[in-house]
């Protein structure tokens, strides 16, 4: 697996890092150190989710769990119908 590279911006060398502060769910507060010994910058890097690739198989079950949730019975029977007789 590959593991986040972080470069200190002082110097250029790579850091290493020491903790990570989850805020949100999409947000970490990354607190990195400098390798290097003559440097010893210490510093906090955000890293944020951006965006989705490919969809989760998890989330792909919620949405249609919750999908069925909102359904009033008539659709529920709509569904059933196709889920049967595809057409
Ligand atoms: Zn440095």
């Amino acid at each position: 697996m590959r593991v986040m590279k972080i470069i200190c911006p002082e110097c250029g060398v790579k850091a290493t890092i020491k903790k990570t502060n989850r805020k949100h769910e999409q947000l970490s507060d990354i607190y990195c150190y400098c390798s290097d010994v003559e440097c010893g910058h210490t510093f906090v890097m955000n890293v944020s989710f951006s965006h989705t690739l490919s969809p989760s198989a998890k989330s792909k079950n919620r949405i249609v769990k919750d999908l069925i949730s909102w359904l009033t019975p008539d659709q529920k029977q709509m569904a059933l119908d196709l889920l049967n007789n595809p057409a």
